[in-house]
């Protein structure tokens, strides 16, 4: 039996973080089932044609390059007693430290008929290049169900397509984990004006057709139909007006250990900050955890390779003799909605209400470059802050320009236990090409009313 002093199960970035750090110093394997890794995040892109699908495919080099083995196969059981894992062909390998990196797969409620073909997840190169095709075969229809950021990237792309497109989501408005409601106005009517149905406080509960999906019905007893054309396409199969695709939350890919008596909770494999699962020599990282926020040290939603990557890091560097510890997840993302770019970082009020926290939130409304330069676009800031300690909580930006910059900022503002006073005297550059004018800094001018307020 081949012996590996580390296997990592899974080919996701976790994955790949592992094997260019570890693959020349440790005799390691990959195992994946996947011909390429991808690049998820641009799976909308390519729907609208933005991109080809061969550019989002990732090079095996990226693992092989530093002398990690990569296995293409599935890992069918793994034995923790006599630490050896079982791939699909049945055949056998040996670890000393495995680390199980297996990601997370679209959920997709048990409602009846949600097995009916035509219905799917987004998340793997089939589940694209199957949307690709009935597109090019003449789909007229999709529905996406969740109006989070990848639901709304999917809806977009689709309707750039020439589809007609319903979003639908059961909560009050879109990008719940990443924006307050008041934060939508705009974007939501960006998503009407592209011509996207939306339909919100609306529940999937049924589906139905006979072999295809036909008909989508809402708890609030409204029915979306499809029409299934008997006629034959060219491939001979009959050809089909809808498709119904389902971004409404990934679920942690953990049946490899189940019944290993591994800590497992609601939302993935317990670890601690070191990555360590509750059996020795047994590691987990990226998304098939349960990931933990370094605001309140409770579970945190949220399955993103902005997590998954510092993990593995935290790992590989663990491996290598350090001893470094993971504070947590942040929640940091970042989407477009039309011509907004849209940013949010820790909790949103509505989060950290729940929690417990009495807040106080500043807004504030300035341009991304100098007003008087051409391209100036608005920008809008709401901050929140925890009113007793007065430390940074979250933030949310809409702007007409990239948002990233000033999400990471404040993350890391919130990461090192920023008060509102410290974000108020934020040192700052100006520029009138690059950046705010010096006297109206966004991140600044919502902090002072934070401070406003409070005193
Ligand atoms: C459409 C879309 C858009 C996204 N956009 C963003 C974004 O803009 N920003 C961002 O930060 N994140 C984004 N994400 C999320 C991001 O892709 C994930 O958080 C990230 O891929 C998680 O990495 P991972 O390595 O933990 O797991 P994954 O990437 O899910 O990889 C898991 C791997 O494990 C393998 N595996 C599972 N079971 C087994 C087994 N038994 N044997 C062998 N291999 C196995 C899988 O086949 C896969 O290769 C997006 C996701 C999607 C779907």
């Amino acid at each position: 039996m081949k012996k590996f002093e580390i296997i990592v199960v899974g080919g996701g970035p976790a994955a790949i973080t592992l094997a260019k750090m570890l693959g020349s110093k440790k005799k390691m394997a990959v195992i994946r089932p996947e011909n390429y890794s991808m690049i998820y995040c641009a799976m909308p892109y390519v729907i609208e044609g933005l991109i080809e699908i061969e550019k989002t495919l990732k090079k095996d080099e990226l693992v092989t390059g530093s002398g990690a083995e990569l296995i293409r196969s599935t890992v069918t059981k793994i034995d923790f007693t006599h630490k050896k894992v079982t791939l699909l062909d049945s055949s056998e390998l040996s670890f000393d430290k495995l680390i199980i990196a297996t990601g997370a797969v679209p959920f997709i409620p048990p409602v009846p008929g949600s097995t009916l073909k035509g219905v799917s997840g987004f998340k793997s190169e089939n589940d694209l290049k199957n949307i690709l095709e009935l597109i090019a075969s003449g789909l007229k229809k999709a529905i996406v169900v969740g109006a989070g950021a990848i639901g709304i990237e999917l809806a977009q792309a689709l309707s750039d397509k020439g589809l007609t497109v319903d979003l639908i989501d059961m909560g009050q408005s879109i990008l719940p984990n990443l924006v307050d409601k008041e934060m939508t106005e705009e974007l939501v009517s960006e998503i009407i004006r592209k011509g996207i149905n939306l339909h919100l406080q609306a529940k999937v509960i049924a589906l139905a057709g006979k072999e295809w999906v036909e008909q989508v019905e809402l708890d609030n007893g409204r029915k979306i139909h499809f029409d299934t054309k008997d006629e034959c396409s060219e491939a001979g199969d009959a050809t089909h007006d809808g498709i119904v695709i389902f971004a409404a939350g990934m679920k942690p890919e953990v049946d490899l250990v189940k019944e290993s008596g591994m800590d497992l909770g609601r939302d993935g494999i317990v670890i601690n900050n070191k990555m360590e699962t509750s059996l020795p020599d047994i590691y987990a990282v990226g998304d098939c955890t349960q990931f933990t926020s370094g605001i309140t040290c409770a579970v945190s939603p949220g399955k993103l390779a902005t997590n998954a990557v510092p993990m593995a890091k935290v790992l590989g560097f663990n491996m290598l003799g350090q001893n470094r510890t993971y504070p947590g997840f942040f929640n940091g993302a970042a989407t477009k909605v039309g011509k907004f770019f849209v940013g949010g970082t820790g909790l949103t009020e509505s989060a950290a209400v729940k929690l417990g926290y009495e807040v106080s939130v500043g807004y504030s409304e300035v341009t991304t470059q100098f007003p008087i330069m051409p391209d100036a676009k608005k920008i809008y800031f709401k901050l929140i802050a925890d009113k007793r300690t007065r430390k940074l909580l979250g933030a949310q930006i809409v702007s007409g320009k990239p948002a990233t910059g000033e999400v990471d900022l404040i993350t890391f503002a919130i990461q090192k236990n920023s008060t509102v006073e410290d974000m108020t005297a934020l040192s700052y550059s100006a520029q009138p090409y690059q950046s705010f004018f010096p006297a109206a800094n966004g991140i600044v001018l919502a902090a002072e009313e934070i401070l406003k307020k409070i005193y």
